[in-house]
């Protein structure tokens, strides 16, 4: 059986001498592993299509509950993703989420179309690639059911003004009259961040920079993931 599916690849592992599996997160399958056969041989034509951050058309065979590529067409490999640090982490910080939330042969199109923006803005849109990263991770948060809710206070739904609080296991945020010990108190800088990335209004370095570091708190708490990526990234 052969079947034609649009994906981007996850990451690559060695196999045997010359060959090569990937994890390819398709927009019709959800995540699938595919083996890439010769692709460590000088001129290997499918070579490309080994790489993490190819985002192809593939052309797949199975036998046997074994899916084998056997042919890609590229539609963007995000090369400027390379040649920059920051890019570089931020997208692969991308891809480090989808490899930890997308299941396997579940489907998520909001998903697929949501990191493969993020890759297009942070591989060459204007905007900080720190920025890109957040606004990806606020959305993908939401479709994986994990969305924060920033819009008031989670409780009693007035503004928050001054000091504020963040749930990290309902993903909200509180007042200081209805805090009542669940959850930390957080800088009111890092709130304002995040409600600027939600409403698309321009952010300083310094605010993405506070935004991501409550995203990694968030995941690493709600979710018991580690994106290496991201601390890398925050690192710098
Ligand atoms: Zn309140």
């Amino acid at each position: 059986m052969e079947e034609k599916l649009t994906g981007l690849v996850l990451s690559k592992t060695d196999y045997g001498e010359n060959d090569k599996i990937i994890k390819i997160f398709t927009l019709e399958k959800g995540t699938v592993s595919a083996s890439l056969k010769g692709v460590k041989k000088a001129g290997a034509k499918l070579k490309f299509a080994s790489e993490p951050f190819c985002f192809a058309e593939f052309l797949i065979s199975e036998r046997a509950g074994r899916r084998t590529v056997t042919g890609a067409s590229l539609n963007d490999s995000f090369y400027p993703v390379r040649e920059d640090v920051t890019k570089f982490f931020a997208a692969g910080a991308v891809l480090e989420f989808v490899r930890r939330f997308a299941k396997e042969d579940i489907t998520s199109p909001e998903l697929f179309f949501s990191a493969i923006e993020a890759l297009k803005n942070i591989a060459y849109g204007g905007v900080s690639p720190r920025r890109a990263l957040c606004a990806f991770l606020i959305s993908a948060l939401k479709i994986i059911g994990y969305a924060l809710n920033t819009d008031e206070c989670f409780v009693c739904g007035n503004e928050i003004k001054s000091r504020v609080f963040f749930d990290a296991f309902s993903g909200g945020f509180l007042c200081e009259n209805c805090f009542n010990g669940e959850g930390r108190e957080i800088n009111h800088a890092t709130y304002v961040a995040l409600k600027k990335i939600e409403e698309k209004e321009e952010t300083t370095e310094e605010e993405n920079l506070f935004a991501l570091r409550l995203l990694d708190f968030y995941v690493k708490t709600k979710a018991e993931e580690k994106i290496n990526s991201l601390q890398e990234l925050l690192k710098l």
